[in-house]
């Protein structure tokens, strides 16, 4: 495939992709972005955009960022950003080179630290999965989400495949042939630990109470081509009793109001609707805008369609 034209989810404007080779995962280029930006990141920016679109206002952790795309987007565009690496053998929660030191399996930030956790590529270079969603369940806020993006094995049914196991000596025993990844973070690279598969939404939904979405792409528009691009959406189960407006995003503001009556979070959900409906309107109004815009082009359809009828009549 030759360059081509599109949309940008993270630039949010008309791009020209780049596409150097057909390995369109790491091959396919938006040069607009911060330092480019390729298919898994442009996924995750979509899905942000879609399920979170006020993240600049809210508390994010982005484990392992590779300084592009979304990532720097999100440092650039959201106050509450925090970005985070692992190294070994140096104090968790410390900051090493500019960045804080945190390990996922056992992360050090409070309960409820944050709205938004995003990992691209992190997924497959953990030990212990579990341990990580647990975590991560326990880092966000009620409602709260994380994102993130892994390669899922097309022929692989179960949630998830050790590709080699520790031994008591620290050794590593192979079960499949070793793969290493490039890593931000270090020169030697990461291992991948875990094959993911088909089943890896009830899998992550068994380990914490998440309601899991799996998005798959097929998307030349917003340049989202090529293996592996799923975007796996994990919303912290809301508790009874936690905001209706996290558990039910589409009810109206009469019936939130109604519902909310009592509630000291009465005010803060009003405002959380009054938001989502100025999003509404927005669209709305583009909707209205574009239906206009037909409208002129069939006007102009027709006076032609006239015009050779009074030709064809004359
Ligand atoms: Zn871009």
């Amino acid at each position: 495939m030759e360059d081509y034209q599109g949309y940008c989810p993270i630039c949010e404007t008309g791009v020209t992709y780049r596409v150097e080779g057909s390995w369109y995962r790491d091959q396919l280029f938006c040069p607009s972005c911060p330092n480019g930006s390729i298919p898994r990141e442009r996924a995750l920016a979509l899905i942000l955009n879609e399920l979170c679109p006020n993240w600049r206002d809210k508390r994010i952790h982005e484990s392992s960022p590779a300084g592009r795309g979304i990532s720097v987007k999100m440092v650039q565009q959201c106050a509450g950003y925090v970005g985070t690496q692992f190294f070994a053998g140096i104090e968790q929660g410390s900051i090493n080179n500019g960045w804080r030191n945190e390990n996922l399996e056992e992360q050090t930030f409070p309960d409820g630290a944050f709205d938004i956790v995003v990992s691209l590529d992190v997924m497959e270079h953990v030990y212990s999965p579990d341990k990580v969603f647990r975590e991560i369940h326990r880092t966000l806020a009620s409602g709260g989400i994380y994102l993130c993006t892994f390669p899922v094995r097309k022929s692989q049914v179960d949630g998830w495949e050790r590709r080699f196991e520790l031994l008591p000596d620290g050794n590593r025993h192979d079960i499949k042939e070793p793969e290493i990844h490039g890593n931000p973070a270090s020169s030697e690279g990461s291992i991948v630990t875990i094959d993911w598969g088909y089943d890896l939404h009830q899998t992550i939904a068994a380990w914490a109470a998440f309601d899991v979405s799996v998005y798959r792409f097929s998307d030349q528009t917003h340049g989202i081509l090529g293996e592996y691009t799923e975007v796996v959406a994990c919303r912290k189960r809301p508790l009874a009793g936690d905001n209706p407006a996290i558990i039910h995003p589409a009810l109206t503001t009469r019936d939130a109001a109604l519902i909310e009556r009592d509630s000291p979070n009465r005010l803060e959900t009003v405002e959380h609707y009054a938001s989502t409906l100025e999003e509404e309107i927005k669209a709305l109004k583009r909707e209205l805008r574009a239906a206009k815009e037909n409208i002129t082009g069939l006007i102009e359809v027709n006076n032609q369609l006239l015009a050779n009828l009074t030709k064809a009549r004359a």
